[in-house]
């Protein structure tokens, strides 16, 4: 609702029926908060009936917590803040309004010369990503791919669930002509959803490269997905280990991913490829949207900070049926998926597993904790096929 229709009926009227939900949001808005915030719309006009429409439209799983809320702009996090600032403390581990947020990932960063204490021996590493430890040997007998994949937005463009469609096609403009200087083993070609056939996408989509077609009613209701397919589209290089996704759920997508479980090389193949990315929209006087608090500001209050998903897609059979399986992700700050995406169950024993935190952690911290978690569960998956216990693998509450 536009906070020029309120039209003095009072605020009862409006408040949205939340008592069947599960969602951060719904945890948190008040008929007090609603009162205020509806007086109030960032400068494109975004309102709070806007951000919390999703989660009004969808009351959640009983026992799985969705975020209920989204952004329509960088403001919305500013002039919503009573709402977003208890959906980010609740959502990201108790992160505070007054916390910094650390980035590994800006270029000047990643030329530091920088302190680490390995086996003891106090180092000096020149590049950030040198530090993830072990992170190329994780089984392949277990570990089919990996991927790590963050979002970016580009400041002053509305973000997908406010764009209009043609800022939606500005930022498909300006993101194909800076992918498109991409050189070397990242150089690679968009193509349009709308230029696409029916099966081409299809096959996108299984082989795990594309974004499902706009189905969920997360992003449906979010208004994500108006205007499907135009603005659209998937950049990637020629062998496919280096993929951009435009206007879906974020304004930029940016994965690394390959088969196996070499997931240091799938990391500073993102690592190189994002500064570079970053590097051509600033040549172009473009932005990312970032602050020292949020970190990069993304569509989802779930994806703010580093934006960072790193996952494995791995066979855990065993594992996946065990009664503390659940708690031990938790434990490991992890999270699962089926191998179909987020909202897919898995098929066969293979999960995708992945870290739980965005904010608050650097890239680095966060695929170190993926690497380690995940060669605990295979580590606990071999132990079990051969009738062994795993009491002495499970980590402990401070992992
Ligand atoms: P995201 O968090 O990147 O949006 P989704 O859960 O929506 O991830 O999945 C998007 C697509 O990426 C799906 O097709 C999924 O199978 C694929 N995917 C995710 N992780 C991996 C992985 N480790 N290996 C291969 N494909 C993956
Ligand atoms: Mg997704």
């Amino acid at each position: 609702m536009n906070n020029l229709q309120l039209g003095g009926r009072s605020v009862k009227d409006d408040f949205p029926n939340l008592s069947q939900h599960n969602n951060h949001m719904a945890r948190f808005l008040t008929l007090e908060m609603y009162n205020k915030l509806r007086e109030h719309c960032t400068p494109n006009g975004f309102t709070i009936d806007d951000v919390i429409q999703t989660g009004v439209d969808n009351p959640g799983h009983p026992y799985i917590m969705t975020v209920g809320c989204v952004a329509g702009d960088e403001e919305s996090y500013e002039v919503f803040k009573d709402l977003m600032d208890l959906v980010i403390q609740d959502r990201h581990g108790g992160y505070s309004p007054t916390d910094m947020h650390k980035t590994d990932l800006t270029p000047e960063n990643l030329q530091v010369w920088q302190h680490f204490c390995v086996d003891d021996v106090d180092v000096e590493i020149y590049k950030i990503f040198l530090v993830l430890k072990g992170g190329d040997d994780l089984d392949d007998n277990y570990v089919l791919s990996s991927r790590v994949r963050t979002g970016r937005s580009i400041r002053g463009y509305c973000l997908p669930p406010h764009c209009s469609r043609g800022e939606r096609r500005a930022v498909e403009r300006l993101s194909v002509e800076a992918l498109d200087s991409l050189t070397g083993d990242l150089q690679g070609k968009y193509y349009a959803l709308k230029n696409m056939t029916e099966e081409e996408q299809q096959q996108l989509i299984d082989d795990h490269l594309l974004f499902d077609k706009p189905v969920s009613p997360l992003l449906l209701a979010s208004g994500m997905a108006r205007d499907w397919p135009d603005g659209r589209g998937i950049w990637h290089n020629d062998n496919k280990t280096f993929l951009v996704w435009v206007n879906e759920e974020d304004h930029l997508r940016v994965i690394s991913m390959q088969k196996g479980g070499n997931m240091k090389e799938v990391f500073t193949r993102f690592c190189t490829g994002l500064t570079e990315l970053e590097s051509l929209f600033k040549e172009k006087g473009e932005a990312f949207m970032w602050n020292e608090h949020l970190g990069y500001i993304l569509t989802c209050p779930s994806n703010l900070g580093t934006g960072l998903r790193a996952g494995v897609h791995v066979k855990l059979p065993i594992m996946g049926k065990h009664p503390d399986f659940e708690d031990i992700l938790k434990k490991l700050r992890l999270q699962k998926r089926g191998t179909g995406g987020v909202d897919t169950d898995a098929v066969d024993g293979v999960f995708d597993i992945s870290n739980a935190d965005r904010l608050g952690f650097s890239e680095v911290e966060l695929v170190q904790s993926v690497v380690n978690g995940v060669k605990v569960l295979v580590e606990m998956e071999k132990r079990l096929e051969i009738g062994e216990p795993i009491d002495n693998l499970m980590p402990s509450a401070q992992w």
